[in-house]
Parts: C-alpha cells; structure tokens; sequence
C-alpha cells in the first residue's frame, strides 16, 4: 500500500498558463482518485502534434491553466472506489480515449468511440464529480483529454488506462496514398508496409520529409506545391485512376482539423464506391488491444527505434515544443497515431525503449531470445598482456550451463580491483583474460536449474556469489559463500571448470565469475542480483561492487554510533562510499586521508569534514590523527589497497573500543604488522569482501534506497565513455582522476 494513498500528493507538473506561453513546471497539488479513477505516476511522456493544437488554440476552445499531455507510461500509485482491475504497481499507458467494456461502441468490434469514455477536448474536468484533481494553492488546474501527462501524478479514469492498419486494411500489393509525412502520417505508411502495400504515396508540403519517409516504406513523393493542379489529379495520373485505398477506396482521416473547418467534397465521390472514415487512436480499444500492439514490438514487425528522434528531461518540455513547431524532425512520436502511446519511451536508446517494454510487459510476458542456445558473437575488450592496453576484439560467448546465466551487459564501470589484476604486479597473472565486475545487464537466457531469474530481467554480477545453502549464507553475519566466493586466479566456469569466451575456438579467461567488459558474458546465477527493472542501469551499475563495498564497509560492519568520528583512508569511488555511509550513520567527524589532495574538494560532497595528507607530516599519519581526536578516532575504514595505510588505519583507532576495517585489496606479499599491544588494548580489526553485502538478498534493497532518493549515486559518476575507448577509463583511474568511469556498451 504505497504511503500516499489517499493523500494529496504535491508535485511538479509542466502548467500551460495561457495559449502559445511556454509550459511553467510548477509544484501542484494531485487530489486522490475518487469513483472508478486512478492515481499514477508518469514515468515518461512524450509530445504529441494534438498537445501542440490546443496549447496553441488557435482554431479550439481555450481551456486554461491547464496541464497537457497524452503520450505517456507510468506506475499505478492508488485506486479509488470500485477500480478492480488495477492496483499499486501495475503498469499503464494512459490513453486519451476510453473503452468503459460496456457500451455498445466497447462492446461492438467495429467501432472503439466508447459513450462513457470518448475523447473531449473542451472538458477539463473529471468526469465522476465535473471538478479537477490538480490545483496550485487550491485553484484548480484543467485536465487535458483525460489524461494530462506532463505531471509527475495525474489522475485518470480506470477505463482510460494502447491508425492505419486497423481502418484502412490496405491488401497486399496495393498502392496506398499518405497525406501528411509527421509520426502519424509515417506511422501509417509503416502500418502499409506491414500490410504488403506495393506503393506507397506520400504527400506532403515539406520536402524535407521525404528522405526521413523513405525509412518508412514510402515509395514516392509527391509535393502539392509541385503542380498546379490538385494533388488528387496527380495521385490519379499516377495510379491509373487512384490510389487502392482512396480509390475502391478508403480514405482515412486521423488529423485533428481546425474546430471551424468545413470538410467538401462531391456527393457522387462518396457514390462511387469510395469510403470515407475518421478514426481516434487507430481504432484500437485502449485496454483489449494495446498489448497486442507491443507485441508487434516485440515480434519485430513493428520498429519503434525510428520515430523516436529526440529525449529531454521534463524540466526542458518546451524544447519538445520549439522542436516540433520548428518541424525538422518527427518528434519522440511512436507508431500509430498513438498506440506508440503505452511504450511511452522518449528515448534514442535502444536499450531504454527495451527496459521500457520489459517493464511494460513485466508480468505478461516471457521475452524469448533468438539467440538462446546459441554462440553469440559479439565485442568484448580482451587484455592479451599485464598492463597491456586491452584490444576489442570479436569472442565467441558459449551459451550458459547448468546454473549459469547468460547475461547483455548495458553498462560497465572500472574499479580499482580491475587495473590491479590488469597490472598483476604482485598478482598471479591469469591471461588473455576479460576483465571487468561492476556493471548492469539484462539477460539474456539461462541454462539448465535456473529458476528464479528469466530473459529481460534487470541484473547487477557481483564477484561474490551467494549460493544461499552454505552455511556462510545461512550465517547472518557472513557472505564468504563457500561455493560462490571470490577467486581471482580461477578464469574458467565452476560447472565444467572451461571458459564460456573464445576467439577461433582459443579460450579467454574469465575475471572473478564476472568479465563484464564484453556485450555478453556468462555469470553464475548466485553471482546475479535481481533488481528493480525501473532502476537506471547507468547509474545503479556502480551497486555492483565499489560503491556497495564502501557503502556496507562502514553500515555493515564498521558500525559507527551517531555523533561518533570516523577516519576514511583513501578517497577513490570505494573509500567515498564509506565516507556516505559514515554520514548516514550519524557520525559528527570524518576524516579524509588521501595522497592526493585534488580528492578533497569532491571529498566535501561526501560529508568529509577534515582532510590529512599523510604527505604533509613527518610523524606516521596515525599519530596525526591520535593528536587531532584526543587518543584515536571510534572508527577507521580502509580503502586503498596499500599495506602502510593499512596499518595506520588500525593503528589510527581508540584504544578499549575502536574498530578498524581493512577494504583496500593489497599486493599478494604484502605483511601487515603491528604490535600484538595495539590488539591487546582492545582495538578490533576486520576485514570486508563487498561490504558483507550478500548479492543476491541485500543488493536489491541497496538500489532501493537510491530509488527513494535515500542514497546519490550521481556524484561518483565523473566520467562516461563509449565501449571503444575502454582504455581511456583505466588512463583515469592510473592518473587518479575522478572517481567512476561509466562504459556504455552501446556507444
Ligand atoms: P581508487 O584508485 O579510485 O581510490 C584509491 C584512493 O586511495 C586514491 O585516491 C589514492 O590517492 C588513495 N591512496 C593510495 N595510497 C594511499 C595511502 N597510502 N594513503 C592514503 N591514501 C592512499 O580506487 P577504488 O576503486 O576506490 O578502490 C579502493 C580499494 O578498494 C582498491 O584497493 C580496490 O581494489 C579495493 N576494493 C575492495 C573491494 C572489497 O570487496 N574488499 C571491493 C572493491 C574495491
Ligand atoms: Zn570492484
């Protein structure tokens, strides 16, 4: 029950205070859903030419303050009274046309004009009581056909929560006449494509269209400024007579006219056999037909990549506008007139218009891959050599094995841990090897035994695995799994003891079960945590092991008390992470102490009060920090890898109560040593592997917590590069600049 319900919920919305103004993003507030309405949250919305139409006004009604908007997916946050088909959580694509089940429009095949429910411009009201849910300081703010979108909450009928192929029914083979070459226009010549029509004729006053239009199937291009006869004559002289569809006929129209205009043609024209039909939203009923539609998507017949042109956050809306006032492109449109309306994604990206629909289609339906079963041939970044730059190269990845999973990886980022097994000084060196273990993916199929993860599922790899039967991840306090804990000199798979990667049939040694820098990788499902599928794998990628280590280190099993001090040895992306949880915690004093000190500014932004650069003392840094806390700080987290900082971080910690926590993953011969006193004055050392984080049962909550805005994972992303230019993010981190590097595998 989300905590919400039945509260005003404030929040932002995009205000059309006036005709042709900019769009104001204001706070208001969302009344709860009364009678048979629905209370979501937008997650996307998109612009659409009829939200344009009636911000201008000029030929409509002019319905102001009023919030637009009706190309949008979102969450269901609260039900009112009667609404039985949907709950909390549930998925929706709000649609600007009804479909009540019951009328006789809902009820008849042929017609999707619902009595309850039908599209109305002019109201700007909910139907149950004629009032609005959005008010600003308790002035009430217009609904826009139904659904107002460009708001984080809007409320919607239950009945309003999916043109061409559907009206037209061109055959196979036959010509087919577009006029007008916007996303509703192309989507209909997408829609004769599919259909098997031979011609396509479009028609537009904007040669600039027609390029873009050959994408779409169009075969020809006439301009009506070109001739100085009417554009119907010329179609004639071209088809022998007349397109198939406005000919024998079926002329469509889906525009939305200037209120005024006048539609004239001869009687004998609609005598001679020739239909003529206006449709709303292709025909479709929102809520029987739409899922069919995705699975067009999903089949793909349909491609949605192409009428997607252009993504803004919500707070630049206006952008959307001027770029479709401005004409140059098909805005954000999907297909069909508006069954793009459920995908609901403004995206460019492939990879979030797939989120988008696996969330959309979440509980509906199983996404099989093509390519399961099957070696997949794809990129990865192979390091042939220690301290070698890595090679893209072209791998072969075997399909996943009993218990394994196969997995897409979405975006990656380096670790420290990574240039350290790269470098191998004190290392055994295991190659040609893939390296990489912090990342997001979805996957892509599973082997033999796996049953609680499937194809689309959101998942983060962990270099420690939970097997959840040993008795470590029995434990409450361990997650040292037995089977699954890290090993970084095994470079082949558990099940068969053989790598899943090769070039020419030569393997390629995996890295700590992991290996994400390559398209596809071959993880073990107790090293996959399942996560939330609306969590943005570009940031929530750096969960899957520095920043939960840091993080868990200090939370975990450090333990500082409220108001206690806490000194943080090297301030990397891990060693920040623990400072984060220090904050959360409570602690009044953390201490920075790095080499470098272009680490302390960003350090201020993690709740660093004090900064020591061991650098500046003669005496050992511990001695500094004895002086500086009277006797020792209560805590002390490590994370830099390096044996001195090791040892002051222990030595650094009140005595009778302090606890030091080692992080840092430290040269293979390295020796700690310290005198057996500084234990015997109760001070506590431990050690950490991912913060005693268990992957698979802590990691989700973990990117919980960055969904409720309770952890910011923005500021350890300082970098993003493409795939190709791997090696830029190790020369970073060799330098010590900036803390995480995201790697976009798309790019
Ligand atoms: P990073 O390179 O971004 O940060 C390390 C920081 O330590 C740098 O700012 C560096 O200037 C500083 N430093 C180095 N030597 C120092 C010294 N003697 N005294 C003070 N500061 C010093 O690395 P990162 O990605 O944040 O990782 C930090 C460490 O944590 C690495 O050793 C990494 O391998 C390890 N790690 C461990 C786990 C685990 O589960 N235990 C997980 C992830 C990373
Ligand atoms: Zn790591």
């Amino acid at each position: 029950m989300s905590s919400t319900n039945g509260q005003v919920i404030r929040c932002k919305a995009a205000v059309a205070w006036e005709a042709g103004k900019p769009l104001v993003i204001e706070e208001v507030e969302v009344a709860p859903p009364q009678k048979m309405e629905v209370r979501i949250k937008i997650l996307f919305t998109s612009l659409c030419h009829t939200d344009v139409y009636f911000w201008e006004a000029k030929g409509q009604n002019p319905v102001f303050p009023r919030i637009l908007g009706h190309e949008a997916g979102g969450v269901v946050e609260s039900v009112g009274e009667g609404v039985t088909d949907l709950q909390p959580g549930d998925h929706v694509l709000p649609v600007f046309t009804g479909e009540c089940k019951e009328c006789a429009h809902c009820k008849s095949e042929e017609s999707n004009m619902c009595d309850l429910l039908r599209i109305n411009t002019d109201r700007g009201v909910m139907l149950h009581d004629q009032k609005s849910r959005f008010s600003i300081n308790g002035k009430p703010i217009f609904h826009f056909v139904g659904t107002s979108t460009f708001s984080e909450y809007t409320v919607v009928h239950v009945g309003w929560l999916g043109a061409t192929l559907n009206v037209a029914k061109p055959k196979k083979g036959s010509s087919v006449a577009v006029f007008g070459l916007g996303a509703v226009g192309l989507a209909a010549a997408e829609g004769a494509r599919i259909a098997g029509a031979s011609r396509i004729i479009g028609v537009d006053l904007n040669a600039n269209r027609f390029e873009l239009a050959k994408k779409f199937g169009v075969t020809e291009f006439v301009n009506p400024k070109d001739y100085k006869k009417p554009v119907q004559e010329v179609i004639a002289e071209l088809t022998n007579g007349g397109v198939d569809r406005s000919g024998w006929g079926v002329a469509v129209l889906v525009g939305v006219p200037h209120k005024d205009a006048v539609f004239k043609t001869s009687p004998l024209n609609v005598l001679n056999e020739r239909t003529l039909k206006g449709t709303f939203f292709g025909n479709y009923k929102p809520r029987s037909d739409i899922l069919s539609v995705v699975e067009k998507y999903m089949n793909k017949e349909l491609e949605l990549e192409k009428f997607i042109t252009h993504e803004v956050p919500f707070s630049e809306i206006n952008k959307a506008f001027d770029l479709m006032l401005k004409g140059e492109v098909v805005v954000f449109h999907l297909v069909y007139e508006c069954f793009y309306d459920e995908i609901r994604f403004i995206s460019n990206s492939k990879q979030k218009q797939l989120q988008l629909f696996q969330i959309l289609y979440s509980n509906q339906v199983t996404i099989m891959s093509s390519t399961n079963g099957q070696v997949i041939r794809c990129k990865a970044a192979v390091a042939w050599e220690a301290g070698k730059p890595l090679v893209i190269e072209e791998v072969e990845v075997a399909p996943p094995q009993k218990m394994e999973v196969r997995i897409k990886i979405l975006f990656t980022s380096l670790c420290h841990t990574d240039v350290y097994f790269w470098e191998a000084k004190g290392q055994y060196p295991v190659f040609p090897r893939i390296l990489g273990h912090e990342a997001g993916g979805v996957v892509e199929s599973v082997g033999e035994g796996v049953t609680d993860l499937q194809p689309g599922d959101h998942v983060l790899p962990v270099f420690t695995g939970e097997c959840k039967e040993c008795a470590h991840c029995k434990s409450e306090e361990s997650n040292m799994c037995d089977l699954l804990r890290i090993n970084t000199d095994r470079g082949v798979m558990l099940h068969d003891q053989k790598s899943r990667f090769s070039i020419n049939g030569k393997p390629i040694f995996h890295f700590v079960g992991t290996s994400t820098f390559s398209e596809y990788t071959v993880v073990h499902v107790g090293c996959l945590a399942k996560i939330n599928p609306l969590a943005p794998l570009d940031k929530v990628c750096v969960l899957s092991c520095g920043i939960s280590t840091g993080l868990g280190a200090t939370l975990n099993v450090a333990k500082p008390k409220k108001g206690s001090s806490v000194a943080v040895f090297g301030l990397g992306a891990v060693g920040l992470a623990a400072a984060e949880g220090a904050r959360i915690a409570g602690a009044s004093r953390i201490i920075g102490v790095d080499l470098n000190a272009n680490r302390f500014e960003l350090a201020k932004k993690f709740g660093v009060t004090e900064f020591v650069n061991p650098k500046d003392y003669k005496k050992p840094v511990q001695e500094v920090i004895a002086e500086l806390t009277n006797g020792g700080v209560d805590r002390s987290v490590e994370c830099t890898g390096h044996i001195d900082a090791m040892i002051s971080a222990f030595e650094c910690v009140h005595d009778g109560w302090g606890v030091a926590v080692l992080v840092g993953v430290p040269h293979k011969e390295a020796v700690f040593k310290t005198s057996p006193l500084n234990v015997l004055n109760e001070r506590t050392l431990k050690g950490t592997f991912f913060g005693n984080y268990k992957p698979r049962s802590d990691i989700p909550s973990v990117v919980e917590k960055y969904m409720n805005k309770e952890l910011e994972l923005e500021k350890f992303i300082t970098h993003e590069v493409s795939f190709s230019e791997i090696n830029k993010a190790f020369d970073l981190m060799l330098k010590g600049e900036g803390l995480r590097c995201i790697i976009r595998m798309d790019a």
